[in-house]
């Protein structure tokens, strides 16, 4: 039984229908890298999975929850997913700390005390344990990233998606964001990742979708797909960005 379920999902805006028509599966544990040009529907997409958008036709299933049924708590879905934006959206006027520890101190997971460990513990893990008292605008991107991801994994999610986490980034700090996350692709979290970090999808991923026009044109593993794609629009994408 698959994590996630998306059965021939479809999102219009007005009469722009941008998603087309996908269908897919990602097994537990698995890490899945979305590629494709720009505007082909790869972030509506992603924000689909845990409705950030409003599906138009189709069904997305996470954890057993149909999200599109009425009588599904979708608060309680998010709270199992993650997610890490290209633009970090921390809270600009929260120490590194409090950022972290909103969420669950907010939404009444965890008591202070408790948020506050799990948050120097989550710190630790993306390497920046001297940053606890540091504000966002203090930071580096790259740090800043980091920080984000923590603050995603605080909820203690079992998925994680990414959109584009690395494009805001200057070159020099793109590698230790995407280092935290090999680390949590390596420690079995479900991810799905919106990229143009070649190397890192074929580096990291289970399977790669290439999406173009709001379809999944061609998927595979990273082998298949970089090695050997068999679309024509995977094969002209490939060449610009390879
Ligand atoms: P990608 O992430 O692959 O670049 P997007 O999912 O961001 O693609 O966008 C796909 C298409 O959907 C684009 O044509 C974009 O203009 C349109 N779109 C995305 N978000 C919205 C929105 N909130 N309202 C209207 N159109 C949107
Ligand atoms: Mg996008």
């Amino acid at each position: 039984m698959g994590k996630i379920i998306v059965r021939n999902l479809k999102k219009s805006y007005g009469s722009n229908e941008v998603l087309k028509g996908i269908d897919m599966q990602v097994q537990e544990g698995e890490v899945v890298c979305v590629i494709g040009p720009s505007g082909s529907g790869k972030s509506t997409f992603l924000r689909c999975m845990n409705m950030l958008e409003e599906i138009t036709a189709g069904e997305v299933i996470v954890d057993d929850y149909n999200l599109s049924d009425k009588s599904v708590d979708i608060n309680k879905v998010r709270e199992n997913i993650g997610m890490v934006f290209q633009h970090f959206n921390l809270f600009p006027h929260m120490t590194v700390l409090k950022n972290i520890m909103f969420a669950p101190t907010e939404l009444g997971k965890q008591s202070k005390a408790e948020a506050r460990e799990t948050a120097l513990k989550l710190l630790e893990r993306v390497g920046l344990s001297d940053k606890a008292d540091a504000l966002p605008g203090q930071l580096s991107g790259g740090q800043k990233q980091r920080v984000a991801i923590a603050r995603a994994l605080a909820m203690n999610p079992d998925i994680m998606l990414f959109d584009e986490p690395t494009s805001a980034l200057d070159p020099e700090m793109v590698g230790e964001v995407l280092g935290v996350m090999n680390d949590l692709a390596r420690e079995g979290m479900t991810m799905m990742i919106v990229t143009h970090e070649m190397g890192f999808a074929r580096e990291v991923s289970d399977r790669v979708v290439f999406m173009d026009g709001g379809y999944i044109v061609e998927e595979g593993t990273p082998q298949e797909v970089f090695g050997n794609p068999q679309n024509e629009r995977t094969i002209s994408f490939l060449e610009k960005v390879l």
